[in-house]
């Protein structure tokens, strides 16, 4: 071999290792294209924060519009590690339902964003997949809320109102409920978020759900005096999900709160397994902070 082939060859290899190392180990898809909620500005902010952790590639699904033919929307799940939510609308297709559950209950990662919980209240398997859902006349039938009782998340039924509500948007301070999850282990206990819908009054199954964060939503801000679960875990068949009901529009997802969470959710969704530390930015307890 020539110095200048050895050369190459060399430089080859080198092009070659970068490229694997820059790979990101793994798949996401961002399911959208309808929600109640702006989701054209949301899409890609939620596309460069999985992109931002190094982890994941990612596609996006767009559905057509409201009212349009859906027939021919059948994103491929099980190319996938993690699906994001970002969508609430029209039914999908039987297909695509059967393959989204097959999805999950086969060990896929699921991350429910925001309004995605208020999507498909007919849907029973995709209301035991979320957990805790809200919006669409979820009425007692759809399941109890969740308490805070004695350090607790209990069931409750005690609560006849409808799923889902929030006051006007407000500061609120998180509070880790599940330190040892992979996805709240080293975090502060609390930390702010900054002004944003708090969602409460969420109704589910609530099957195989562990509540990781809430927040207290004050009666004089127009919450429910309780302490709303905001951040929970769900597991159905070998599937992981995770719910992060933060994130109103763009402005909010700038919120560390929001972006670390999210974030780390991903990863565990996706894997099981949080590798990502802790950044210097994160809130504290009284000072949200925005990227
Ligand atoms: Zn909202």
């Amino acid at each position: 071999m020539s110095w200048k082939s050895a050369l190459s060859a060399m430089g080859l290899w080198v092009v070659m290792s970068v490229a694997a190392l820059a790979a990101p180990p793994h798949k996401a898809l961002i399911v959208t294209g309808q929600n109640g909620h702006d989701w054209k500005s949301t899409t890609p902010v939620l596309k460069k924060l999985l992109e931002d952790t190094g982890l994941f590639t990612v596609d996006v699904a767009t559905s057509p519009e409201k009212g349009k033919d859906m027939s021919g929307f059948k994103p491929k799940f099980s190319d996938y590690e993690l699906v994001v939510s970002n969508y609430q609308g029209d039914a999908w297709p039987e297909e695509t339902k059967k393959a989204f559950v097959e999805y999950v209950k086969n060990g896929g990662g699921v991350l429910i964003y925001h309004f995605a919980l208020a999507a498909f209240p007919e849907w029973k398997e995709y209301n035991e997949i979320i957990g805790l859902g809200g919006w669409g006349n979820r009425k007692e039938d759809a399941g109890p809320m969740l308490r805070l009782r004695d350090g607790k998340f209990v069931p409750d039924t005690s609560d006849k109102r409808a799923g889902g509500g929030h006051g006007p948007s407000q500061e609120f301070q998180i509070v880790v409920r599940d330190p040892e999850h992979p996805i709240t282990k080293g975090l502060p206990e609390k930390f702010m978020h900054v002004s944003d819908e708090l969602y409460g009054w969420l109704r589910g199954p609530a099957k195989n759900l562990t509540v990781l964060a809430s927040a207290f939503a004050p009666k004089e801000k127009g919450g429910s005096g309780e302490d709303e679960p905001l951040l929970f875990t769900i597991t159905y068949g070998k599937g992981r999900i995770f719910q992060n009901a933060l994130g109103h529009t763009p402005k909010e997802l700038a919120s560390v709160a929001f972006i670390v969470t999210y974030q780390r959710g991903a990863e565990w969704a996706a894997t099981g397994k949080v590798t990502q530390k802790v950044p210097a930015d994160f809130p504290t307890a009284d000072k949200a902070s925005t990227r």
